[in-house]
């Protein structure tokens, strides 16, 4: 099998030629690196698709290296919307920053039973292992490095459709600005999530919350800033 990879070094994509079929990308890169090319950079850790630190695109799309059997052909590039560092290690996205944006924690919870029901509509949420590969996929992070992001916000959904969980306006009120009426809802987030994770329409549902909660899209608010205009009587 040939893999095609890119180098940061001189900035182009170097072809290596592997004898491997049918194992994860994460072994094809460990392979280069003891047998072909010690100098190939990446990151992994637990080789089970649970700590997040090995996420790549291959062809364009963001996988789990540990996770994607790769095939003949397939180039392989660090993640997109941040910086590299070297090879496919990149300077991931600041998760504790987009996290405290969006109060992606229970700040205070009532004593109150949750349904089996109730627990299993957040229980997706909850999988999250910060790979990061949504924020590599989203267009709109790609402009804004403010935009709150996917992760972050199906985080605050979790919380806020927690019936324990307090401080719900709090949160709410936390992603109006760089959050939940920036993104796009175009949905790129969704299949590169190795956890099965939908922030987009977790998103889609903190717009509903909060316009139950009175607030409006923005761009709504500015196109009726002079107030509604029906037009004057023909005569
Ligand atoms: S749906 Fe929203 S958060 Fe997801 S990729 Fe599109 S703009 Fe980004
Ligand atoms: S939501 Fe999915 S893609 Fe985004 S960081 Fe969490 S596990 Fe990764």
């Amino acid at each position: 099998m040939t893999i095609t990879i890119a180098r940061s070094s001189n900035n182009e994509k170097q072809t290596y030629n592997t004898q491997l079929e049918g194992v994860t990308l994460l072994t094809v890169l460990n392979h280069i690196k003891t047998k072909i090319d010690p100098t190939l950079t990446y990151s992994h850790s637990c080789r089970s698709g649970v700590c997040g630190s090995c996420a790549v695109v291959v062809n364009g799309t963001e996988v789990l290296a540990c996770e994607y059997k790769p095939l003949d052909g397939d180039v392989v590039e660090p993640m997109r919307n941040m910086s590299v560092i070297r090879d496919l290690v990149v300077d991931a996205c600041d998760v504790s920053k987009f996290n405290a944006t969006a109060h992606t924690w229970s700040e205070g919870s009532v004593s109150q039973n949750v349904s089996a029901h109730d627990m299993e509509s957040i229980e997706r949420q909850s999988d999250c292992i910060l790979c990061s590969s949504c924020m590599s996929a989203c267009p709109v992070y790609a402009i804004n490095p403010d935009f709150i992001g996917p992760f972050a916000l199906t985080r605050t959904w979790r919380y806020v459709s927690d019936a324990r969980e307090e401080k719900c306006g709090d949160k709410i009120a936390a992603v109006q600005v760089n959050g939940i009426w920036d993104c796009t809802l175009c949905g790129e987030c969704v299949p590169v999530c190795p956890q099965n994770i939908a922030p987009a329409q977790d998103i889609r549902m903190l717009r509903t919350k909060s316009g139950v909660m009175g607030y409006i899209d923005p761009s709504m608010a500015n196109m009726f800033a002079g107030g509604l205009d029906f037009g004057s009587p023909a005569f």
